[in-house]
């Protein structure tokens, strides 16, 4: 029979089909093809983007010149804009404002033919870097609540007009409902036990390990007990930390080592379009009673979703989503594939 799980981070339902072995075969979803055409994101293409905001850089190179390994640009095209003010106003029952805030785009490598996964260590710690970097500037405008970084990764999740490996930042001007929903609970949690949900949990999967995908000194990978989407995957600092931008240097490598290791692990299991989203915690702006035990309460960490099934009017409608792939299942695939 199947099973309907409860996501105990978001109260979120998921109908986990029953089954005891995955065909590969049997996900149909277009390979990421790089588009070799003329790529803005390329090294010596500095021109054709907005001047930087931020870049890792050879010594010696100059700024939107050639010589860097990460950076990063206002997007051409933004949803938000960073000049302006917020005005939040009523509109009858409605409430709006203006669309402030930011949209970056974070170019992690200057050559157009690698992932993430095919990247060194050294690069990938240069992105998470360029990320923190980010996040700290971006603390000091009072009219941005939250940072939201996440990745596309090939056309079916999103990545259409854009195939350099890049990530998307959006400072937005309040705290994502998604995100909220996490907060709350673990705020709740925490009132009743004063203890924080995420290390709970992750002392059971790390006892467990069936749905254990990988682990190093300081993080550890799963595949969430009500994950929503085939070999959905999260990754969670080993010690309590409610924010991300306060890693240390040791850890930002542990970080990347266990990143490209589940997401080589993803590559040659099933080698699927996916979104990354970094789930963190909104910048604590005075705000009475709200957040008051945020730092012991919150747990960030990562969410990596693959995009190999369709979202349908039952997802949409409902809340609730249908998994083909029990957890269980998905981590026995994506630990057998060896490290290298
Ligand atoms: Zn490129
Ligand atoms: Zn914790």
């Amino acid at each position: 029979m199947s099973q309907i799980r409860k996501d105990v981070f978001t109260g979120r339902w998921v109908i986990m089909a029953e089954t005891t072995t995955v065909q590969l075969s049997d996900f149909h979803f277009k390979r990421f093809i790089r588009d070799p055409t003329f790529c803005p994101f390329c090294e010596n293409n500095e021109a054709s983007t907005p001047p930087e905001v931020f870049a890792i850089r050879n010594p010696g190179s100059s700024p939107n010149r050639p010589g860097w390994s990460v950076r990063v640009v206002p997007n051409s095209d933004p949803r938000l804009r960073i000049e302006g003010k917020l005005g939040q106003r009523a509109d009858g029952f409605h409430d709006l404002m203006n669309g402030v805030g930011a949209h970056e785009i974070i170019a992690e490598t200057p050559r157009h033919g690698c992932s993430v996964h095919e990247l060194e260590i050294h690069e990938i710690s240069a992105v998470i870097r360029a990320y923190i970097a980010r996040m700290v500037d971006l603390e000091g405008d009072k009219r941005i609540r939250y940072v939201l970084i996440f990745k596309n990764h090939g056309e079916e999740a999103g990545a259409h007009t854009i195939s350099h490996s890049i990530s998307h930042l959006m400072a937005l001007p309040v705290t994502p409902r998604a995100v909220k929903t996490k907060l709350i609970t673990a705020r709740d949690y925490f009132a009743l036990k004063e203890r924080c949900i995420y290390c709970d949990v992750l002392q059971q999967e790390q006892k467990e390990r069936k749905r254990l995908i990988a682990e190093n000194e300081d993080f550890v990978a799963f595949a969430p007990f009500a994950s929503r989407f085939p070999f959905e995957m999260a990754v969670f600092p080993k010690s309590h930390n409610s924010s991300f931008s306060r890693i240390s240097s040791g850890q930002v490598d542990g970080l990347s080592r266990i990143l490209r290791g589940i997401l080589r692990k993803l590559d040659h299991t099933l080698g699927p379009p996916y979104n990354l989203s970094l789930q963190d915690r909104p910048f604590l702006r005075p705000r009475t009673g709200y957040w008051n035990t945020i730092e012991d309460d919150f747990h960030w960490h990562l969410e990596i979703l693959p995009q190999i099934a369709r979202i349908t009017g039952f997802e949409w409608a409902s809340g609730f989503f249908y998994n083909p792939v029990p957890p269980e299942i998905a981590a026995g695939c994506l630990s057998a594939v060896a490290d290298d």
